[in-house]
């Protein structure tokens, strides 16, 4: 039998950052990633799937890469495949777009009927484990070191291997092992390229400038107002003040409080859960207005969502301080673009409640990253070794910054996934 190859159509996140989403169709027909993009104004969908699929692939709890997922399962009953702490953490955040929906009134995609029976239909899978999803394909998972339960997709079928690497952290950080890139050679990798044009500044050294810029803030008398996304980062931070010994008041406001209690349940995918438990243990969680009220009467550092300001707790903070000069904003993540926390970085503007504000409090960045820069990601391609790379997850420019370094690098063709568009792989 002549071998016919397999295809790959991008579906979403290629040239931008933001609903993943890409199909493999080997015969089976395989759906790597479900996310949905959220900017203020809307939501940004992937493609539609209109094939019946084998299996899907969820690499993630995120929602730029899970948050369409329950849509499948109106209608049809896919098997979904992701590990069991990106289940919980999933859930909680459809469950919150849910909420989001119902307060502004816009369109659900799913019901919480659909969010049950992706439950229903999902298999849990733990890393490492060889799994054979269809009669062709075998799955392995591998730890991608990216957030709590994140995972780096080998598939083998045919005789070749390709690998997906959702968002994954090649060096280690404060809570996650490094990724486990130690999966054996793979013939094709579709990587991200988040920060496919640099690498990122030394962790330890942002994490000193940070907790000082946190320390002179509140010795000042101001508040550090500490935007996090609620899985992972928002409890990296805590653990970091806790590690420094800052003893001023530290708040932990929003979704970051259940996502905690989420991650606490898997000990296993963390690199020490009794230090993070005890920080966590320390910080004040705030749980209603009342609270939210009283938090701000003396000066404290308050890490609460959503990381890119697109809503939640830190909206009414940043209401609040935003003529105090002697407080502060600290973004601690990648800022999206179109997001309101990138706006107010690189316009000094924010828009809430449908009021613009210029907040006079400083504003300022820290490169927390959980993805890989530049050359943690050529470690991994040339470990890897494979004979092309299909580049997702990036800005244009940070795309094609990336191809040239790899080919310039490793000599290896790379090549952007485009949106709605099929490339033919390995046709011999
Ligand atoms: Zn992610």
């Amino acid at each position: 039998m002549v071998y016919m190859g397999f295809k790959i159509i991008g579906m979403g996140a290629c040239r931008e950052v933001g609903r993943s989403s890409f199909l493999l169709d080997a015969g089976d027909k395989i759906l790597l990633d479900r996310g949905i993009k959220l900017t203020p104004e809307r939501v940004e969908y992937p493609l539609p799937v209109n094939t019946r699929l084998d299996a899907v692939i969820i690499s993630h709890a995120h929602l730029d890469h899970s948050g369409d997922l329950p849509r499948l399962f109106t209608k049809n009953t896919p098997v979904a495949y992701m590990t069991p702490a990106t289940l919980d953490l999933a859930e909680m955040l459809w469950h919150d777009s849910l909420k989001i929906a119902g307060i502004e009134g816009t369109d659900a995609k799913f019901s919480k009927v659909d969010i049950r029976r992706t439950r229903k239909y999902t298999f849990p899978v733990s890393y490492r484990a060889e799994l054979e999803i269809t009669e062709k394909v075998t799955m392995q998972f591998f730890d991608a070191g990216h957030i709590v339960g994140s995972a780096i997709t080998k598939l083998s079928f045919d005789d070749v291997s390709l690998v997906y690497t959702g968002d994954f952290k090649v060096e280690e950080t404060r809570l996650l092992n490094k990724a486990d890139i130690k999966i054996g050679e793979a013939d094709y990798v579709i990587i991200e390229s988040t920060y496919g044009d640099k690498d990122h500044p030394n962790r330890r050294k942002v994490e000193r400038e940070f907790v000082e810029a946190c320390l002179d803030v509140v010795e000042n008398r101001g508040f550090a107002i500490v935007p996090a996304f609620a899985v992972g980062r928002s409890h990296e931070i805590v653990d970091i003040l806790a590690e420094y010994g800052v003893k001023h008041p530290i708040y932990l406001d929003g979704m970051a409080q259940k996502a905690a209690n989420i991650t606490l349940k898997y000990p296993n995918y963390l690199k020490d859960a009794k230090t993070l438990k005890r920080a966590l243990r320390k910080a004040h969680w705030i749980r209603n207005e009342r609270e939210r009220k009283r938090a701000l009467k003396e000066p404290a550092i308050i890490v609460t969502t959503a990381g890119m300001c697109d809503g939640g707790p830190v909206l009414n903070y940043i209401k609040r301080l935003h003529n105090d000069e002697k407080s502060a904003i600290f973004l601690t993540g990648y800022q999206v673009e179109g997001t309101q926390g990138r706006r107010l970085l690189e316009e000094g503007v924010i828009t809430i409640d449908g009021k613009e504000y210029r907040p006079k409090c400083t504003v300022r960045k820290f490169d927390f990253s959980a993805h890989p820069g530049q050359s943690e990601m050529l470690r991994a391609l040339r470990k890897w070794n494979p004979q092309e790379v299909f580049l997702v997850h990036g800005e244009p420019e940070k795309v094609r910054a990336f191809q040239n370094k790899i080919k310039e690098e490793l000599g290896i063709d790379a090549h952007p996934l485009e949106f709605g568009k099929t490339v033919k792989v390995g046709e011999r």
